[in-house]
């Protein structure tokens, strides 16, 4: 994490010293081809963290719930999202909240990626995912059961 004042954008939603990432560390989430950035990891003067998250054509983010909550903005492409029990379409600079202890999934279209920014506290609890009656219940509204991967 860079303590610089000015980071430029080295290549597209490439920064600077700003290293690309894994999605997750931990294996055994579902997940498929995503990177992340962490942007803004100030400890001293925030309690919070700014991620840049790019979801490949057609990929998708886990289904996951967790006590903290996320912003979203979404700068790059296009894709949809299932927070709570409804589904989106998102265009570039949208914005999603997803509330505490909410399902939530991202997807990005099959033509683009889907980039966004994410804020979140710094401390924070660790995702779930739906043990296997939750993704039953989840399946069971037919809207969600369409859009989820898991
Ligand atoms: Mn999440």
């Amino acid at each position: 994490m860079s303590e610089k004042t000015h980071i430029p954008q080295t290549d597209p939603f490439r920064w600077e010293g700003v290293p690309l990432l894994a999605y997750k560390e931990e294996s055994g989430s579902h997940f498929k081809a995503i990177t992340r950035q962490v942007l803004f990891d100030d400890g001293e003067h925030f309690d919070t963290q700014l991620r840049y998250f790019e979801i490949a054509p057609g990929g998708h983010s886990t289904l996951e719930r967790h006590d903290h909550a996320h912003s979203v903005m979404v700068i790059r492409g296009a894709g949809s999202a299932l927070v709570g029990g409804e589904v989106f379409e998102l265009g570039m600079r949208d914005l999603v909240r997803v509330p505490p202890a909410t399902w939530h999934q991202f997807r990005a279209t099959a033509g683009e990626p889907l980039g966004f920014l994410c804020l979140v506290r710094r401390e924070r609890d660790k995702p779930r995912v739906p043990t296997p009656s939750e993704l039953a219940q989840l399946q069971a509204d037919p809207k969600v059961g369409g859009f989820i991967r898991a």
